[in-house]
């Protein structure tokens, strides 16, 4: 009964909206008739997910084994996910939520990251999650960290507790357009544990938007690491 009238709930409040403006694909414009998603439906189609088989350590595509990417990398964090592959719809929903101001969209990254969470044993029993945290005045240029959104909603969704231990002391350049060696360098020494004793012997999941090369990642493991963390598992809605 409870299922049948929140779904009337929801339709009246859909039925509001309406009459305020119309619901959109935030990708395309179309018209969408569900006010709870944020594209449409051939949009939708368009997303590209990453399935089973990867690197049971960071989480790459690649089928050999030893992993390249692991023996390159040298990476600190015990696991690393990721839902899509960073393209089409998915870069455009990362972008809108960065740059333009629209939340929404971490509220649609965090269904299937839960998901994946409580799906695994392997991920289901660590303490708390947390976010790759921005500068002070970089948050304050943008007025939210899009990670932190994200990694909220999935605490909300799977109730583990949310704490973020981290805080950057370095802004940073953007990443984007530096290359692999330049990414290590540019993040040596940017984090800092605030509170050790939130880290030492904790089992952690590390949220971030983009794996790229799993720098910025890696640099917060370590951080975290030094300060005595038994598990850390990042989780990152797309992987380029
Ligand atoms: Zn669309
Ligand atoms: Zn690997």
């Amino acid at each position: 009964m409870e299922g049948g009238f929140l779904k009337q709930l929801k339709k009246l409040w859909n039925n509001f909206l309406e009459l305020i403006v119309p619901p959109a694909c935030l990708v395309c414009g179309n018209r969408i008739e569900d006010r709870t998603q944020v594209i449409c439906e051939f949009c939708e189609a368009k997303l590209s997910l990453i399935g089973e088989g990867t690197c049971p350590v960071c989480g790459s595509e690649n089928k050999e084994l030893p992993c390249e990417v692991c023996l390159e990398g040298q990476f600190e964090f015990d696991s690393a996910r990721s839902i899509f592959r960073y393209i089409g719809p998915i870069r455009e929903l990362i972008h809108i939520l960065k740059y333009e101001g629209y939340t929404y969209p971490a509220g649609y990254f965090a269904l299937p990251i839960a998901e994946l969470i409580e799906s695994e044993p392997s991920l289901k029993n660590h303490d708390y999650i947390c976010a790759v945290p921005l500068h002070r005045v970089r948050k304050r240029e943008r007025g939210y960290n899009q990670t932190d959104l994200i990694a909220y909603a999935v605490s909300k969704l799977i109730c583990m507790p949310y704490l973020n231990p981290v805080t950057r002391r370095i802004n940073t350049f953007s990443q984007t357009l530096l290359s692999k060696e330049h990414r290590i360098a540019n993040l040596s020494g940017a984090f800092t544990v605030k509170h050790k004793d939130q880290v030492t012997g904790k089992k952690i999941i590390l949220i971030d938007d983009v794996f790229t090369t799993g720098s910025t990642l890696n640099e917060i493991a370590k951080t975290l690491r030094a300060a005595g963390a038994k598990k850390i598992s990042t989780i990152t809605v797309a992987r380029a």
